[in-house]
């Protein structure tokens, strides 16, 4: 199986094929190594060794609060450069499956012909497990967003994360019948831990080119501003289906904004496609996993 791949650098490539663990943070190792015997041979420099290594963790540390950064191994901030030269974006819609919000965001789709993925959280799509096969029965997608969606994700440690990604996997592979092949991390935050563990269960990490904060913000013109902004072939944007700010008149904001958004993208002649079908070097080719793409440079 090829490892899944951003394929923005050559580098990129050659590291991924080496091991699990991307050139930032085998670099970052060989760091440590280097403070460690630094202090080993001249005591004295000690202050700086340990100086060495705490900038180093604030760099580590800061790749994995930057939801749409390389640092810590591959991710699609953007769909594949096919997919975009086919005038494909991709709506993600997080969170769900939420019986309060998904049936109706499953109705708007269907009305403008659109498909969308849904990076279903694993305990709720065991809750909601008839509405998460209507999700794919609908021709849309299921995708791995954790288990639980701990806002202490990014904390764990390599055997704690890989328990939250592969419980999810495991259920939604079991609820529709199909094994995701990508993964959204819960606030898109992580750590070096999880590219290995991504690399184990053959998933793609997935951030997004923009948000709309539509879990936060209760404004519908507000997130379709942010959604909207520079709408381009290529586009990953990000909304919730699960945990989605109400307005004022107590609407799930992603449903006053949907019609909109997708209409606009009509006029601007793209074509809202599902991550796996976007994945496909030709369209309706099934035979191409995703590890094969070659997204687009990032803006
Ligand atoms: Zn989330």
């Amino acid at each position: 199986m090829t490892t899944p791949s951003d394929g923005v650098l050559p580098a990129a490539h050659a590291s991924d094929k080496a091991g699990p663990w991307p050139a930032y943070v085998t670099a970052s190792l060989a760091w440590h190594a280097g403070a460690g015997l630094l202090a080993v041979a001249m005591p004295a420099s000690w202050p700086w060794s340990v100086a060495a290594i705490a900038a180093n963790h604030a760099a580590l540390t800061a790749g994995g609060l930057w939801p749409r950064s390389r640092w810590l191994g591959s991710n699609w901030t953007r769909l594949p450069a096919h997919a975009a030269a086919r005038s494909e974006i991709a709506i993600t819609i997080d969170d769900g499956p939420d019986p309060a919000v998904t049936p109706a965001v499953l109705d708007l789709l269907d009305a403008h012909g659109a498909k969308a993925t849904f990076f279903c959280i694993g305990s709720e799509a065991r809750s909601h497990s008839a509405l998460c096969r209507e999700i794919v029965r609908r021709g849309h997608s299921v995708q791995n967003h954790s288990d639980r969606h701990s806002h202490r994700f990014s904390l764990l440690g390599p055997k704690a994360m890989a328990r939250e990604i592969a419980a999810a996997q495991a259920s939604l592979a079991d609820i529709t019948g199909e094994a995701p092949r990508f993964f959204r991390a819960p606030a898109g935050l992580r750590n070096p831990f999880l590219a290995p563990v991504l690399q184990r269960l053959d998933l793609q990490l997935v951030s997004w080119t923009r948000r709309g904060f539509d879990t936060v913000r209760r404004d519908p013109a507000d997130v379709l501003a942010r959604l909207g902004r520079g709408l381009a072939a290529g586009d990953i944007l990000l909304a919730h289906d699960g945990n989605a700010a109400r307005t004022e008149d107590g609407a799930p904001v992603l449903l006053r904004v949907l019609p909109e958004l997708l209409a606009r993208a009509k006029s601007l002649g793209l074509v809202t496609v599902t991550l796996a079908a976007a994945s496909l070097p030709q369209r309706g080719d099934p035979a191409m996993a995703p590890a094969e793409a070659t997204p687009a440079e990032s803006p």
